[in-house]
């Protein structure tokens, strides 16, 4: 299916990487079409687990080495206006609720997307990716009929088929697979074990199947009610 035309997008997650597994094909191909996208990244990641073995990094050294790979994906997915939003990790959750509808709001009313990606509240399965959702919904359930935009919400606890049915959207994004390999592997810090093991990993005797590169999956949620 073709890609629908958007104005601008806005792509809100809370750590970096979020974006590379959930949607860098799909903002790889709209940069391709010329689409403005802007990525509000709310953390560093910097309590990320994964500091390596032997560790590549400290504590200290984490959010900087978290910040320069975030760089280095956007480059890959094209996006020329990255937000480090300044929030911590893993405390999402507690900020304050109208703090972060008014984050949301102040982006929203400079940029007027026409979509939004970020996750499915109640799908999201991390407490900080609930708290973004539930933020980025909010301020768009705010917003008067008419003037909402569109968003692509991206869900992947356990029961999110069950309970929401089918994803309504899938887009094929193998022309630009490649691009999705590098942004994750840009993320090298939290994606480098993964990739490691899934070239190891083998399925009947067979190499793992990359299909999981070739479409990226979404509701389309347009808070009209
Ligand atoms: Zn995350």
């Amino acid at each position: 299916m073709t890609l629908q035309p958007q104005r601008q997008i806005l792509v809100v997650f809370p750590h970096p990487d979020d974006e590379a597994f959930s949607s860098a094909g799909t903002i790889r191909l709209y940069r391709n079409m010329g689409v403005p996208v802007t990525y509000a990244c709310l953390t560093l990641g910097e309590m990320g687990r994964n500091l390596g073995n032997p560790p590549f990094a400290t504590r200290e050294s984490l959010p900087e080495i978290r910040r320069e790979e975030l760089k280095a994906a956007c480059e890959v997915m094209g996006i020329e206006d990255l937000r480090m939003m300044g929030l911590r990790d893993k405390t999402v959750e507690f900020e304050d609720d109208e703090k972060m509808v008014k984050l949301v709001k102040d982006l929203i009313d400079e940029l007027n997307p026409s979509l939004i990606i970020t996750f499915l509240p109640g799908y999201a399965v991390h407490p900080d990716h609930e708290a973004t959702a539930r933020a980025v919904f909010e301020t768009v359930r705010r917003m008067p009929k008419g003037d909402r935009p569109t968003i692509y919400a991206v869900g992947f606890a356990n029961n999110t088929i069950a309970d929401n049915g089918e994803h309504n959207l899938q887009i094929d994004v193998s022309s630009v697979k490649l691009d999705k390999v590098k942004a994750l592997q840009a993320h090298a810090s939290q994606t480098a074990w993964m990739i490691e093991e899934n070239a190891k990993r083998t399925d009947d005797g067979q190499p793992m199947s990359d299909s999981w590169l070739h479409y990226e999956r979404f509701y389309v949620i347009n808070l009209e009610d």
